[in-house]
């Protein structure tokens, strides 16, 4: 066996077809028990639940490859701890932890050509989701349920890596106060599409969502966590029961306290206190850290003291200890490493 031969270095954020993926189907009442499959298509009856009512929840990781050619992912047991609670939330089987994690072992040794090698920059993203398949057309949830987990080899999100990275104050929100913001799923994926592509089309590589009941408190970005770096030196992270429970931005957390000593401040975070603050970056499994240089506010222009040509420095020295972890370099806390071969 050898490794794919691909451009590592310039693969971008995309999909591509990898060899294995793992399939498990619930039906009557218990999951069939799973299995690596070669087929990449999923055929699904039309009336199937998540095909009318969005009946979905997913979770993305990385696979990387160390030095010494192991292979290991990056808190697995975490990401099977989230879908568990993602499911309870939209009322769907939840997808039993222990077997999540031995998934994802299984899709790992089966892709294991298509694992990056260690230093190309490039990962593995794991991607599991989970659907109702029932066909049902009055609205209720499925009885029956099909657990998927496919790979696809991935370069940096954000084009440019650590380059820092402009975003907008959104025009829409994408999460309600007592709604599913906290929920990994599709259905907060949907509504957020217009105000990404007009982001785009602004010149901005996101959206900052404001907290939608009374837009004061930053919440996050579409698809990453935001985070901070005071007038102190300190981390000051946005805390709302709306956003995503980043486990990126929870590692950060852990790190800022205990590796690089930092004072972490997790609180309410007011849109106008952005002014005076240092550093800002997005955190998530996709876009690692991305260090923010610019945020735009309608006619409002806030240029971080950082600024647009490279990240703040403890932003840096964040980046450096949380990747330097996830390849190797760095030693990380007991049981965020777990090691498939
Ligand atoms: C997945 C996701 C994140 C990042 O979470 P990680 O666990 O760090 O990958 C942040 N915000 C949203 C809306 C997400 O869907």
């Amino acid at each position: 066996m050898a490794k794919k031969d691909l451009d590592w270095a310039n693969i971008g954020f995309g999909y591509h077809q990898t060899d294995k993926r793992y399939v498990d189907y619930f039906h009557d009442g218990a999951w069939e028990g799973g299995k690596l499959t070669d087929d990449p298509n999923v055929v699904l009856n039309e009336c199937a639940e998540t095909l009318q009512y969005a009946q979905q929840v997913f979770e993305g990781m990385k696979a990387y490859t160390w030095k010494d050619g192991s292979v290991v992912v990056f808190r697995p047991d975490q990401n099977a701890e989230r879908m568990y609670n993602s499911a309870k939330r939209i009322e769907m089987q939840p997808y039993p932890k222990d077997k999540f994690v031995e998934a994802i072992d299984q899709v790992v040794k089966g892709n294991v050509d298509w694992v990056p090698p260690y230093g190309s920059g490039a990962t593995l993203y794991l991607r599991p989701y989970e659907i109702g398949t029932t066909p049902i057309i009055g609205v209720a949830p499925a009885t029956d349920y099909m657990f998927r987990i496919f790979a696809t080899p991935v370069g940096p999100y954000y084009k440019g890596g650590a380059t820092p990275v402009a975003v907008q104050v959104a025009q829409y929100d994408r999460a309600a106060p007592r709604g599913t913001g906290h929920v990994k799923a599709a259905l907060n994926y949907a509504m957020s599409l217009k105000a990404t592509v007009d982001a785009h089309q602004a010149g901005f590589a996101e959206n900052m969502y404001l907290d939608p009941a009374t837009q004061t408190y930053i919440e996050e970005t579409g698809g990453s966590n935001i985070i901070f770096i005071d007038q102190n030196n300190h981390l000051v992270v946005p805390k709302s029961n709306s956003i995503l429970p980043s486990i990126t931005r929870r590692s950060i957390v852990y790190l800022a306290e205990h590796y690089l000593n930092l004072t972490v401040e997790e609180r309410q975070v007011r849109f106008d206190e952005v002014p005076s603050f240092k550093e800002c970056a997005l955190v998530g499994t996709a876009a690692v850290l991305s260090p923010v240089g610019r945020i735009v506010n309608g006619d409002q222009v806030i240029d971080l003291p950082s600024g647009m040509d490279k990240p703040g420095k403890f932003m840096e020295e964040l980046y450096n200890t949380l990747t330097g972890i996830q390849n190797g370099e760095v030693e990380a806390p007991e049981g965020w490493i777990h090691h498939v071969m």
